[in-house]
């Protein structure tokens, strides 16, 4: 999948549409979601142009790679979920529903998260 520089998330990073920047770095930007699916929802981006996870750990370079995984870490954190815990999620492609083109990781927190997904298997 080619990357579509129009995706929202490529307009956040270009400063065209505003967020509310929780962490940056060189490598990696942190925002809330737009539409929290917990009482703790906060994206963390890379800066780079990647589409997916496997896209990323193709083409991003070793700091890329650290950067975005450290910023999770600092970000998660920084949201005071050390003790009570997290989720992390990656979503890729249309099995999972996945709306910006553009890779990121969701943090939720701040509640009981309930099971780990909410649909059963189907096969
Ligand atoms: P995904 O389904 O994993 O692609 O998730 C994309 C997420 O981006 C959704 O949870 C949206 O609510 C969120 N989102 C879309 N536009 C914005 C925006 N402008 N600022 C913050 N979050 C956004």
């Amino acid at each position: 999948m080619a990357y579509d520089r129009d995706n929202i998330f490529a307009k956040i990073l270009r400063g065209e549409i505003p967020c509310k920047k929780l962490y940056e770095d060189e490598h990696a930007l942190a925002f809330p979601d737009i539409n929290p699916q917990a009482r703790q929802h906060v994206l963390v981006i890379p800066k780079g142009e990647y589409v997916s996870w496997a896209d990323f750990a193709a083409r991003a370079s070793e700091q890329e790679i650290a950067g975005l995984v450290r910023a999770v870490g600092k970000v998660a954190k920084a949201m005071g979920l050390e003790d009570s815990g997290y989720r992390l999620l990656a979503n890729h492609g249309p099995d999972s529903h996945q709306e910006v083109p553009h890779l990121h990781v969701h943090i939720f927190g701040g509640q009981k998260l309930g099971r780990m997904l909410a649909v059963t298997r189907e096969d």
